[in-house]
């Protein structure tokens, strides 16, 4: 069946999205559509020269590819540049026109502050897993530049960072107009100061920064090696620090871990408030997976929800995109969604390395974390090292793997229903007032969900 191209473009960046950083994402695919179909030949038209080259380069394989997967009869793919004319140009906060409509958002910022006005508090989804992280941005974001500074997030791929960092820029820009507002990414920044340097303006550049309230840079483990750049980051820090402006920064891992940073900047990004996100247990996934579907306006059966929440654990952009992908096919092939034909449709999304946690893997993991022998767990034993972690893998099968309380008891050496429902909801009671229990838990789940 042929689709339309607009269908068929839309799809293509939808898997192509999956596969891609956001940054690189929006640079390289920004207005490109299908200019002309024609027999087998797809021909691209692409914004400028520069992105046509390196649309050539680096992405005709995946390109060519994934067209080929949703039409076999499509054989080569072409560029051409097609200057945007005005009326082309997106606009940032159209409506959606379609409910079933892609709307691909990292297409769209705000010129002045790069800030991209989709990542708001509102849809941000909160859980065990990011609360504190979350309440920690929305006070700065209250009274910017006095309670935590600088303010340090750090957590794994596709977690929220961004979007959370993005949310105080949002927030206070909307509560404090008067503010100057930056978000930039350290790469980005990287690229500034060695253009200046080489066009002898870093003078202006620093007074550029110098001007800003509340500085918010992205992804600051690429700091590492980069001597210059993070001797000319130091000096700014200072100078906003002793200004009362806000810093936000963002990192993958905490300071200390960052390779090849100066002492001295670890230690200033360690003098505010440090707070990660980690992995969302099932029950945040599914959370999340709901909101997204709403934004979209799909409409997504249960079933299929939790099919994606239990295949999908530690990347929340890959939820998305497992959503996207869903829109796409429904609309393309007009089908009505369910386990089924969900699981059809994001088998090659999912398929490759997807291993469903198993009983037999909590069982191993949270044992090897307390250093107890697996088999004790399966007895009378109440020695307290042994109802701990007993009572966490209760904790474990019930919230990420949805066991019913009663299989619980009988696969843990037949012990009561009563009992396991005792355990699970003394877990959730202590993990309220134990931070560290909560600690404990976070970093078990990450174990459960690595390979
Ligand atoms: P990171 O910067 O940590 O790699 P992002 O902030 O880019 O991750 O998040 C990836 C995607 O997941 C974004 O589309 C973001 O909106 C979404 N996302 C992440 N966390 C949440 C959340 N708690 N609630 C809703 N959406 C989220
Ligand atoms: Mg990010």
């Amino acid at each position: 069946m042929a689709m339309k191209k607009e269908d068929l473009w839309q799809a293509v960046l939808a898997q192509i999205q999956l596969n891609l950083s956001p940054a690189n994402f929006a640079t390289w695919f920004r207005n490109t559509d299908i200019f002309l179909s024609d027999k087998g030949m797809i021909v691209v038209s692409v914004p400028s020269n520069f992105a046509k080259e390196w649309l050539e380069k680096k992405y005709e394989k995946m390109i060519l590819k994934t067209l080929r997967d949703l039409d076999e009869t499509i054989k080569n793919i072409e560029f051409k540049v097609v200057p945007l004319t005005p009326e082309k140009t997106p606009r940032p906060r159209a409506v959606q026109a379609h409910p079933a409509q892609l709307n691909f958002e990292e297409f769209s910022f705000d010129k002045e502050t790069s800030l991209n006005p989709r990542y708001t508090f509102d849809n941000f989804v909160v859980g065990p897993f990011n609360e504190l992280a979350q309440a920690a941005a929305w006070a700065v974001s209250e009274t910017p530049g006095s309670v935590y500074n600088p303010f340090f997030i750090y957590g794994g791929v596709g977690l929220g960072k961004t979007h959370l960092l993005q949310a105080i820029g949002n927030k206070v820009m909307g509560v404090f107009p008067e503010k100057k507002i930056k978000y930039t990414t350290s790469e980005k920044f990287t690229g500034e100061i060695i253009n200046s340097i080489k066009n002898k303006s870093i003078d202006k550049l620093k007074d550029e920064y110098k001007k800003y309230d509340l500085l918010i840079v992205d992804d600051v483990q690429f700091l590492s090696g980069k001597e210059k750049t993070q001797e000319e980051f130091f000096h700014l820090f200072n100078a906003l620090y002793q200004d009362n402006k806000q810093i936000i920064i963002s990192s993958d891992r905490p300071p200390k871990a960052i390779a090849a940073l100066e002492e001295r900047l670890k230690s200033r990004f360690e003098g505010g408030m440090i707070a990660d996100i980690s992995i969302p247990d099932f029950e945040s996934r599914i959370a999340i997976l709901k909101q997204k579907a709403q934004e979209k306006s799909m409409i997504v059966d249960d079933g299929s929800l939790e099919y994606i929440a239990s295949a999908i654990q530690s990347n929340i952009r890959k939820l998305e995109g497992a959503l996207n992908r869903l829109v796409a096919a429904q609309k393309i092939n007009n089908e009505d969604l369910n386990p089924e034909t969900t699981k059809r449709i994001l088998k090659k999304v999912i398929h490759p390395n997807f291993q469903r946690l198993t009983f037999q893997k909590v069982i191993q993991i949270v044992s090897e974390f307390y250093s107890v022998p697996q088999k004790e767990i399966f007895l009378e034993s109440r020695k307290k090292e042994i109802v701990k972690p007993r009572q966490l893998i209760m904790y474990f099968l019930r919230k990420e793997m949805n066991f019913s309380f009663p299989s619980i008891g009988k696969k843990l050496g037949g012990k009561d229903h009563t009992t396991v429902i005792y355990s699970f909801e003394k877990v959730c009671k202590d993990l309220e007032k134990n931070e560290g229990l909560a600690e404990e838990i976070n970093s078990i789940r990450e174990k459960l969900y690595s390979e």
